[in-house]
């Protein structure tokens, strides 16, 4: 048996990461950027008002209060969107809605709540009640972003919000590492997709549509491979197809010790592939190797197996290949609910957990329980997880001690 650590820095020392590539911002979600996004325009491209009110003459305003208010004449109106046409000279004002370029002659915006009559009217006239200092909620061109300002520097994960800054800088398209093609294979002669009929030693493939929604979850596009059937010529042109056009591709079957199921014999044949046996449970087979420079994830059977080893292996080895430095699962301590007893094997047991907080949500401890019964073809238990508890070889943690939590509710750590 190799440890969880070394089969881990093997595969991340050999997976590259793939080369860059322009996306459309709509296509762009969760990307990592390649290059610095510097503004090559101020941004806001003009001084604007950042509340609905009258642009006026600060100076105007001295000594304005509810009491003693000060009447200025209104000579225009600017909504956003539309250029101004004329001054403000002193003794008027223009009303003005948010986002609109301050007219010529304003140095001062008071808000739409610091005044009384404009909107009915009172003869043209506006009454300010409060003092405007010079400046007041006027957002000065470049204000967010100065011509040259860095924006979003390289290896930045592209979310909403940067999405929207690439979009204010004016760029429809934004470069960042391509995101990988993963191609999914489940292998086994038992296996027959749902909706189908079943008969007497089958069993429903659960999964290729696990292992599709992980890779899909990661950000990766997803390639479905099928069921590979127990036909050499047809696997081996499958996987070699899969290579050629893919950068990842993911099996889940056949990797078990004395297991000579044809997707081993054929891995065995055309690809540079380790078998290991780690020192954890579940998920202790993992295959791993390269095919023409393709990584390949050959993934044990048992479905709790199947999503474990994906999310130790294959997860921060896509998000690497993905130029993102946050690559793995967080580990956070939490307080045992319950016995959690094992025996010891020289394996690190991962057992999952459902997390709660004693004082309710956002509140106390962090607590663990188990989902139900830990074994590695109990997917039903793997599904209420929202962690794996990591419990060290020995004889586990007893109620009120605590553990170790891979948080499998929280996308990566810092
Ligand atoms: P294997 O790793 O191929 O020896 O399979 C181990 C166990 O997992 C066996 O009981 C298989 O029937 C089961 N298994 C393998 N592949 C799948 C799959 N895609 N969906 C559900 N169970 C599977
Ligand atoms: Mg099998």
């Amino acid at each position: 048996m190799i440890p969880l650590e070394e089969a881990l820095n093997r595969i991340l020392a050999t997976v590259p990461r793939l080369p860059a590539a322009t996306v459309p911002l709509g296509e762009a979600l969760g990307l990592v950027t390649v290059e610095a996004l510097a503004a090559t325009e101020p941004i806001p491209p003009f001084a604007n008002t950042g509340v609905d009110g009258y642009a006026v003459q600060a100076a105007d305003t001295a000594g304005a209060t509810p009491e003693t208010p000060v009447r200025l004449k209104i000579v225009g109106e600017l909504p956003a969107g539309r250029a101004p046409t004329v001054p403000v000279g002193r003794g008027e004002a223009i009303r003005i809605m948010t986002g609109a370029p301050i007219p010529e002659g304003c140095d001062a915006i008071v808000m739409v709540e610091d005044t009384t009559g404009g909107d009915n009217g009172d003869g043209g006239f506006v009454a300010i009640s409060r003092e405007a200092e010079p400046g007041a909620h006027v957002r000065r061109a470049g204000g967010d972003l100065d011509i040259g300002a860095a924006a979003i520097p390289p290896g930045s994960v592209l979310g909403p919000a940067g999405l929207g800054v690439v979009a204010s800088l004016g760029h429809p398209t934004v470069m960042t590492v391509r995101r990988p093609r993963v191609a999914v294979m489940s292998t086994g002669d038992e296996l027959v997709p749902p909706g189908e009929p079943i008969s007497i030693g089958q069993i429903r493939d659960s999964n290729r549509p696990m292992l599709i929604a992980q890779v899909a979850q990661t950000g990766c596009e997803v390639v479905d491979l099928g069921i590979g059937i127990d036909d050499e010529a047809v696997i081996t042109e499958r996987l070699e197809k899969a290579a050629a056009t893919c950068d990842a591709v993911v099996t889940s079957g056949g990797v078990s010790m004395g297991d000579y199921d044809m997707v081993k014999i054929v891995l065995r044949r055309i690809a540079e592939m380790e078998w290991w046996q780690v020192a954890i449970k579940p998920a202790k087979p993992l295959a791993f190797g390269m095919l023409n420079g393709v990584p390949i994830f050959g993934l044990p059977g048992n479905p709790v197996s199947s999503n474990i080893s994906f999310e130790l292996f294959a997860r921060p080895a896509l998000l690497q290949m993905m130029g993102h430095t946050r690559r793995f699962r967080p580990v956070t301590p939490a307080v045992a609910e319950h016995d959690m007893r094992r025996r010891p094997d020289g394996k690190l047991h991962l057992d999952r957990v459902t997390l709660r907080r004693e004082g309710g949500p956002g509140s106390g401890r962090l607590l663990a329980a188990r989902t139900g019964v830990q074994a590695s073809n109990v997917l039903s238990a793997m599904a209420l997880a929202d962690g794996l508890a990591m419990l060290p070889d020995g004889e586990g943690v007893a109620a009120g001690e605590s553990v170790d939590i891979m948080r499998l509710d929280l996308p990566a750590d810092h």
